[in-house]
């Protein structure tokens, strides 16, 4: 699943390999895969510009061109970009093909169809896919108890809806709020402004840890050259309903949150 580690995998394999390359041909093979504007407009505008960076805000993937336009890339659920020979057969799932320079191709590929992209000037692109009102980022290194606690002290919500709402804190997705909240041993069920300063520390230090995790073991997914991360197999306690917790051994539970799977551990959350 593409959460913040597995889309910030593809931004810095993308800084590596895509940045300075040119942008020779455009071919999108899904229209709907084009959020913004026109497919003819997208094609138009991507087309002959330099990749100049590879940025992340939250689950987008923002990549500055030349002549002050921007591509924006999201991947939903199981989208990605990969990066192959321009030779290599299309996936029946490829959505769109950017052809680069040297015969490569970076293709966005999505077995659900979901993954989508969008280009503009970078207002325009923060202004349609709301960039500005997203909240403080997790990752970033100025992100500390102190603004945690502000973000949460004012939320009468249940604490993993909170925690997922991306203008509260950009960078927690499904699977890396549940596994924070069980490494922090916090119930996902109490309400985000009861934790005590005790327990938003604990919080703090087990989404830093979570998502630096992730990172390091290149996430779940197939990175841009099409390896396997690693960070599957670090799980403790997502999708592993009626499994023993790890720290006590009662077994995980399972239920919705709103709208959301959630697994947590009856005993040892507290
Ligand atoms: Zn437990």
């Amino acid at each position: 699943m593409a959460e913040v580690p597995e889309v910030e995998t593809i931004v810095r394999d993308l800084r590596e390999a895509v940045v300075g390359q040119t942008v020779r041909e455009t071919d999108v093979l899904q229209p709907a895969a084009v959020r913004f504007p026109t497919v003819d407009e997208f094609t138009a505008l991507v087309t002959d510009r330099i990749f100049l960076e590879a940025q992340r805000r939250a689950k987008y993937i923002l990549l500055p061109l030349s002549g002050d336009i921007e591509l924006a890339v999201h991947f939903a659920l199981w989208g990605t970009l990969v990066l192959v020979p321009t030779e290599q057969s299309r996936l029946p799932e490829t959505l769109i093909i950017w052809h680069l320079d040297q015969d490569q191709d970076m293709r966005l590929v999505d077995k659900l169809g979901y993954a989508r992209a969008a280009v503009g000037t970078p207002d325009v692109l923060a202004e349609r896919l709301d960039l500005n009102s997203l909240g403080p980022e997790a990752l970033d290194p100025n992100f500390d108890v102190d603004i945690l606690s502000r973000q949460l002290i004012r939320r009468r919500g249940v604490l993993k809806t909170v925690l997922l709402n991306q203008r509260v804190l950009a960078g927690l997705g499904n699977r890396d709020a549940d596994e924070s909240l069980w490494l922090a041993a916090i119930d996902p069920r109490r309400s985000a402004a009861s934790l005590t300063s005790d327990e938003l520390i604990r919080l703090h230090t087990a989404i830093g840890k979570v998502l630096a995790e992730g990172i390091a073991l290149r996430g779940t997914q197939r990175d841009l050259f099409g390896h396997k991360g690693q960070a599957i197999h670090r799980r403790n306690i997502f999708e592993k309903s009626g499994q023993p917790c790890p720290r006590c051994s009662t077994r995980i539970a399972y239920l919705r949150i709103g709208g959301r799977n959630t697994f947590y551990c009856p005993n040892c959350q507290h």
